[in-house]
This record gives C-alpha cells, structure tokens and sequence, in this order.
C-alpha cells in the first residue's frame, strides 16, 4: 500500500474539470458567467467545430488587473465572495472560484485582459498546467478568453465528446439561455465563421424581455405568450415574471421551458412542479409548454451552492416557492393577467391548411367568478377586454357593412349568434368581426369539465336518477370495481351496480352528464378509479377524472343541434372560464374576420 500523499494542484483541478467541465458547453457556460458578472453589455461567441476545436469569449466588462491575472486561474480564486456571509447571500452567477483553473486543467488556454483605467492589456497562457508569465497585450477595455483543444491531456475524457453537431447544440442552448437571462446584453454567436445568433441589447424595453424571447423561441412561440407578473411573499418579498406559453401552443419536449432564479438559469423539481401544474388541466399530459421565468427571491432564501454546476438550488421555503408559482401562472393562463395585446395575424393560406389557429383568442373569455356564476354575468377584463374592444371597433366599422352584420351589435355576447351546424363538427357563428368556428364537441367539453370542478370542489356533485337504468356487459375487472369502489363512485354522484353476473346496470349520473354516453361514461370512470386507485381519482388524479368524465358528457359530434342549443353552448362559452382550450388543450374556436375572408378571396375593400 503507498503512503497517503497530497496531490498537485493541477491534478486536483483536473479532477475537479470532471464536474465542471463536461463538455464543451460547460465552459461557454463557465465563461459567460464571468463576462456577465464582469458587467458586460455585449458578450461575442465564436466557436469552432463545436467548441471542441475552439472557444472564443469576449466580453467588454471590467476586466482583470494585470497583477491579478495568475490569480484567476489559480484554484479556489474568486473576488466576488470573500466570507461566509457572502457566501450565504451569493448575487454573482460565479463564486466557487474554480471553472477557469478547471479548464486550464485540461486544455490550452489563453486570457487578455485590461480594465478601463490600465496603460495597456495583459495576458497569461496555460496548457493544460499552471500558468506561464503574465505579459503585456494588446486589447480594449474587457476580457477576452480562448480555451483550444479541449481534453488534449485527457484522451479519456476526449472520448466522450459527442459529434461536432451535438456538441454545438448544447453550446448555443447555453447561449440562448444567458440571452435570456439579460436581454439588456448585446450577444452574438458564431460558429465556423458563421453568424448563427446576434442579439442586440434592448435597453429601451424598461425590463421586458418580449422581444429576446420573441428572437430566441421564435414568433409563433411569442404570438402566444401571455405576461406573467406577480408579487408577493410578504416578509420575504418574491416575485415572477415573464411569460408562460398558451396551452395552445404545446411541444412534444421540454426544450422551451426557462426559469431563472435571479438570473441563474435553474432546473429545479419544486418549480418544475408548480409549473406542470399550473398547466395540468390545460393540457395533455405528453405535451409539453413554453415558458420564459424570473423567479427574484431575496438570495438569503435560496441556496445555489448545492451542485458545482450550480444548475440546482435548493430552496429554504420550498412550499411557499411552490404555491406562488402555481398561483401566478395559473391566474396568468386563465386570463386574468394584465393585457395582452390581441394578436393581429390573420389567417392565410398556409402550408399547414387554409387557417392559422388564434391561441391568443383562446383564453379571451372572462374568468368564471363563483360569486357571479350562477348568474351568468360577464365581466370583460384583461385579454376579454381587449377583444370586447376590438369587436366594438369592428363594429363601428361595419355601420357600413350589409344588414346582415350591423344586426349583430350585441357586445355582451362577443361569440355572437350561431348561423349553421357544419358536418354536425362545428358552429358557425356570426359575430361583429366576422365568422366565428366552434368545436362543439371540444367546447361542451370544456364547459362541463368547469362545472364539474367546481361542484366537486364544494362537493355538490348533484345526481340524477335513471328511470330507466343504462345496463352494459361488463368484464371481471369493471364488476369487481363497482363492487369495491361504491362509495367513491356515490361521492362522484354514480350509482353503479351489478345487474347480472355479466352486466352492469348505471342507475343513477351526476346530472350534469344525464345527456352522454352512460354505459361509455360508467366505462371510463371505473377505469380511472381501477388505472388511478379510488381514493387517487378524487384526489391528485381529479382533474383526469374530470377530463373523462367531461369527454363523456359532452355532446358528440354528429348529434344535430338546434339554433337554441348552438346559442346556449356560445353563451355558456362566454361564461366559462378558459373555455378557449378543451381539456386536452386543443383550442375550441376560432375567429375569422371579415377582413380575413376578404383576403381569402383577393377582395379589395
Ligand atoms: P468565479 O467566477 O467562481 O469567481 P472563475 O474561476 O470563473 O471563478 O474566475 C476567477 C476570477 O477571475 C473571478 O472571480 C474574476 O475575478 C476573474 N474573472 C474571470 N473571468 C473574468 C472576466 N471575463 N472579466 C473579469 N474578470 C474575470
Ligand atoms: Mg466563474
């Protein structure tokens, strides 16, 4: 056995590059860091052949005193904390003080540097060891550090490295999301002498990121996006901002989701959580939604030293973190949020079809208010204001329009009046902007799947006898789970019952579904309970019960409706909340607008 020894310096920190620095990203990320820290306002990238060849940041922050330059590449050397205290209150993205000896470690790297007020530049080259003698440079005021060859020393780490192309993937999405973090920071991106992303600084947008995220998740992204902002916390101020996707616009990654904890980009389960929440009852649970976060928490209430890729934090109230994070972005969903601008896209024919989807017109309805449900009233607010006043708007213009449309100057019924049922799918309404589409099916859905909430939540699930009781073949399954689960089905106001050794007999409904599918109602309910478990359904299961029993509930397609019923379901619409977005986040109406119909047809006005 050999005597326990002290390691070099340089051995440590390459063990240390083991966690730091993964891959190539790890050290666009390490460097931004810096530059961001060192109060840049613009930040260029340029890589070559993934940043396994070459990574190239400059910066124009405050630069290094050239007497301090060994220093920054010596481990555990830092200048942004200096105690314990610091450490517990951490405002710097960095203060470990070891990303740069880590990639000196391991490949050849060279840094200049110089601050405002120094006579000339300075710089120091390290290969993969300590560093040689810092010598004078030529350079503007700022920071500019070259790490080549990546893992030269470390052939066993080399192997690792994915292809040039998945190696650039992750070094832009580290970019991407440093762009997100300060969108009053110029950045650019290069990658093989090409000009991948250029980022101007938006000083002038007062704090709002809109228009980085529009340039970095792209417009559709942007169209759909309602603002979140919300303040609270009491003693310990908190607050979210920034925007949260439409469940109408779903991805089948997580690859747009950003939250940024005081301008750390963070994956943490807690705020995972509330956010997969938020959107649960919006949409299908294999569909994924956007969103651009700042969580600004006092720094004394989060810890960030928990992982050296400091990528976790750890929260020190992690339910309050939970429950305000919920609370704001479900308020921002349904529609209560502050305005939103109504899109102006119109439809056009398109690759995809003949129209686009308005996701913003979605949610433009008014938030249900317990208070003023039963009797219907509609209070325009938020996005529901905004798209009042443009059909006023509409309205006044269409003063010269035919009868027909100036007969529809109803505003408190924005979804106007039905005109037709098409192919026993959709309802076609007029409305003072033009024509109105209706997913009837979707729509009944959604309205059902919110009164059943809502009577489930003040357990007032009102039943209704059968007269004649549904009977349906069942299987083994279906009978024993009848049989065990009568209770939780009576809670959920079923009465169901074996009627023979094969069949089931349904006696009695929630009243609200009387008008469905019985047996395919019973059906799926007693696969919720079986798939879920009975005490689950009601429970963190609810809203799939829900979903289910809603589906089954609603009318289907091809069942004809009256000119009554159609107008009863579009008020009903106005009424419910998020009525915009079935359950499983499809939306369920659509606006064309007069002036939409006429481009379709090349008509000048
Ligand atoms: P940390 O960021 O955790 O302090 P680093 O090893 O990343 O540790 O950097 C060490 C020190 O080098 C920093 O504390 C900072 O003083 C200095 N430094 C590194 N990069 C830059 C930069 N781009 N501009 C100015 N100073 C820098
Ligand atoms: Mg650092």
């Amino acid at each position: 056995m050999p005597s326990i020894r002290a390691l070099p310096d340089t051995l440590i920190s390459q063990i240390a590059a083991g966690e730091v620095v993964e891959r190539p990203a790890s050290v666009v990320k390490e460097l931004l860091e810096n530059a961001l820290d060192a109060g840049a306002q613009a930040i260029e990238v340029t890589l070559e052949q993934g940043g396994i060849k070459r990574i190239r940041i400059n910066d124009d922050g405050g630069g290094i005193a050239s007497e301090d330059l060994h220093l920054a590449l010596a481990r555990h050397a830092t200048s942004k904390i200096a105690t314990l205290d610091d450490l517990e209150a951490v405002r710097s993205l960095g203060f470990r003080g070891e990303a740069l000896a880590s990639i000196a470690s391991v490949s050849r790297m060279n840094m200049v540097s110089r601050q405002a007020q120094a006579q000339h530049a300075s710089g120091i080259t390290a290969e993969g060891g300590p560093p040689g003698a810092t010598e004078p440079a030529a350079h503007a005021t700022g920071t500019t550090v070259e790490v080549a060859d990546l893992y030269f020393n470390t052939p066993a780490r080399r192997k690792f490295l994915k292809s040039e192309a998945t190696e650039f993937a992750h070094c832009e999405d580290m970019v991407k999301r440093a762009a997100l973090s300060r969108h009053d920071v110029a950045f650019s991106l290069r990658h093989n002498n090409r000009v991948v992303l250029h980022l101007p600084r938006h000083v002038e947008a007062e704090g709002d990121p809109r228009r980085r995220i529009e340039a970095i998740l792209g417009a559709e992204f942007a169209q759909s996006m309602r603002p979140v902002d919300e303040s609270g916390g009491g003693d310990n101020p908190l607050r979210l901002s920034g925007y949260a996707g439409a469940p109408s616009f779903s991805r089948s990654g997580r690859d747009l989701q950003f939250v940024f904890v005081n301008g750390r980009f963070v994956r943490d389960k807690v705020l995972t959580h509330a956010l997969r929440q938020a959107y649960s009852d919006l949409m299908h649970g294999d569909r994924h939604p956007g969103y651009v976060l700042y969580l600004a928490i006092d720094p004394r209430a989060v810890d960030v030293n928990v992982h050296p890729s400091k990528i976790e934090v750890r929260f020190r109230d992690s339910r309050a973190i939970h429950q305000f994070v919920y609370h704001a972005v479900t308020k921002a969903l349904s529609g209560n949020a502050a305005q939103t601008p109504v899109p102006s896209a119109a439809p056009m024919l398109s690759d995809a079809g003949w129209m686009q989807p308005r996701p913003s017109y979605g949610n433009a309805m008014p938030a249900y208010q317990p208070g003023l449900g039963g009797l219907g009233v509609a209070q325009p607010r938020g996005e529901y204001a905004a798209f009042v006043a443009s059909a006023r708007a509409a309205q006044t213009a269409a003063a010269v329009l035919p009868q027909a449309v100036q007969s529809v100057q109803d505003d408190a019924h924005p979804l106007g009046y039905a005109l037709a049922q098409l192919h026993g799918i959709y309802i076609l309404a007029q409305n003072a902007l033009g024509l109105v589409l209706v997913d009837m099916h979707a729509a009944h859905e959604r309205i059902l799947y919110e009164k059943l909430k809502t009577s489930l939540d003040a357990s007032a699930m009102q039943t209704q006898k059968l007269l004649v009781p549904a009977i349906f073949n069942a299987d083994k399954l279906d009978m024993a789970t009848a049989e065990e689960h009568a209770e939780t089905l009576h809670a959920l106001g079923f009465d169901v019952a074996p009627f023979s050794p094969t069949t089931l007999a349904v006696r009695a409904v929630p009243a609200l579904l009387a008008g469905g599918d019985l047996a395919a109602l019973a059906r799926g309910i007693l696969h919720d309970i079986r798939e879920f478990g009975a005490s689950r359904v009601i429970t963190e299961r609810q809203n799939e019960l829900l979903s289910t029993m809603a589906c089954h509930g609603a009318v289907r397609a091809h069942r004809a409706l009256t000119q009554q019923e159609m107008n009863a379901l579009l008020r009903e619409m106005e009424e419910t909340e998020r009525s915009g977005q079935c359950n499983h986040g499809r939306p369920t109406w659509y606006q064309m607008s007069l002036t939409d119909l006429d481009k379709l047809f090349l008509r000048g006005r």
